[in-house]
């Protein structure tokens, strides 16, 4: 119950705030499993829309009955399909002891401010159905045909190439509990909009070296869950001592901070990987981790043309096989901040420097605003006692260097 209060004030403040998209984010860990990420669009009736439809899915999560730890995931995509039209999708994944998908989208309209439909987008509506009906036949052919005579188009995407059709498998009927989906080649259809395929910059960027010698005392600071609107002043602090760090960045959150990604490597910080959706990672199969471990590698090397080599598994959980599916380098941590969970400054350097030795790996997050607010402390007690600040990269090859002298 307590989880709930948190919850809803968290989406209070935030509609409350500034100009700057940003993401929602909301990860949790005790009495089940939760990762909430979604769009804060500064359009105030799309982003009501969402977070109501968030609260929703929350709610109904937490009532449901179930002896072990449920999971839930709420992941999404974001796309400005031209000036003025938004769209956003939100992926609901739902474990218990079965999972259940479900799909929602907004497409919004700025200039008149309403939500689109299927008939604002398409023209030939009846090519489009008979197009839809003769695939979904193909694709699922368990799908109710009762069902597929009055069938509806509620939730669709737009990209550079397609319009993506998804329905709910329980509407739909089918057997089928992932998500269903159909994409229609936007060259096959006539619409009544304009898409904008401007694309993003490629920059080509690597981390600046520092100069560190072999005998110094090293510690790599480490950011999990970002990045968010807090990032950027974790990247202020930083500067302002010369220090970098290791942010483990979640891929389905990458997109609106492409700067913010490019400024962590000019500025002498690494990137890494920690999933696309935040996945509890053990119970996934090896296709759908290695899909977890790819979207967020590409999303990466999009923004920034850096790829990462270095892995941190969600929730620290992870086994020998899940390794062996990846050649990215998992990497876990010594010290932990527990910054989510004391939420207090004090308690957070009580946590982590008393408990700091050369070589350790320091966990913090940057999707919320504890480690923030203690870094500065941070940073200047471990800079007092001699200690440089290094990305886990630089703290790897040091080891070795170390241990081959
Ligand atoms: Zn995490």
């Amino acid at each position: 119950m307590k989880k709930i209060i948190v919850f809803l004030m968290i989406i209070l403040l935030t509609s409350g705030c500034g100009k700057e998209k940003n993401i929602q984010s909301y990860i949790g860990r005790d009495k089940e499993f939760v990762s909430i990420n979604y769009p804060v669009t500064n359009i105030n009736i799309l982003d009501d829309a969402i977070s109501s439809y968030v609260n929703n899915v929350y709610y109904q999560f937490k009532n449901i009955d179930y002896d072990g730890i449920p999971e839930l995931n709420i992941s999404y995509t974001y796309k400005e399909v031209n000036e003025d039209i938004v769209n956003v999708s939100l992926q609901t994944e739902i474990v218990t002891d079965k999972t259940i998908n479900k799909i929602k989208t907004f497409t919004y309209n700025k200039a008149n401010d309403r939500f689109l439909t299927m008939e604002d987008l398409v023209q030939d509506l009846n090519t489009l159905d008979y197009e839809i009906k003769k695939e979904l036949l193909e694709k699922y052919q368990d799908a109710d045909m009762d069902y597929l005579s009055n069938v509806s188009y509620d939730y669709f995407t737009v990209d550079d190439e397609n319009l993506t059709i998804y329905f709910n498998p329980a509407e739909i009927k089918s057997k089928h509990d992932e998500l269903i989906y159909l994409d229609i080649p936007l060259d096959s259809l006539k619409l009544l909009i304009d898409i904008d395929k401007t694309k993003g910059n490629d920059v080509y960027l690597s981390i600046k070296k520092k100069n560190v010698d072999i005998d110094d005392k090293v510690v790599a600071l480490t950011f999990d869950d970002g990045p968010s609107k807090y990032t950027a002043k974790i990247l202020d602090v930083l500067k302002k001592y010369g220090a970098s760090a290791t942010f483990f960045l979640v891929g389905n959150k990458v997109d609106f901070y492409g700067d913010i990604l490019r400024r962590m490597l000019n500025e002498g910080s690494e990137i890494g990987n920690h999933s696309y959706d935040h996945k509890r990672l053990t119970r996934l199969s090896k296709e759908d981790f290695q899909i977890e471990i790819n979207k967020t590698q590409e999303a990466i090397k999009k923004l920034t043309g850096f790829t990462p080599t270095l892995f941190r598994p969600t929730y620290g959980g992870y086994t020998k096989t899940l390794k062996s599916y990846t050649d990215l380098k998992f990497v876990l941590w010594d010290v932990d901040s527990r910054d989510w969970q004391v939420k207090s400054t004090d308690k957070i350097l009580k946590n982590i420097l008393p408990n700091v030795k050369s070589g350790s790996i320091i966990l913090m997050h940057d999707n919320h605003e504890y480690a923030l607010k203690a870094l500065d402390k941070i940073i200047v007690n471990l800079k007092n006692q001699g200690y440089k600040f290094v990305t886990v990269s630089e703290l790897l090859e040091l080891k070795k260097l170390r241990e081959s002298e």
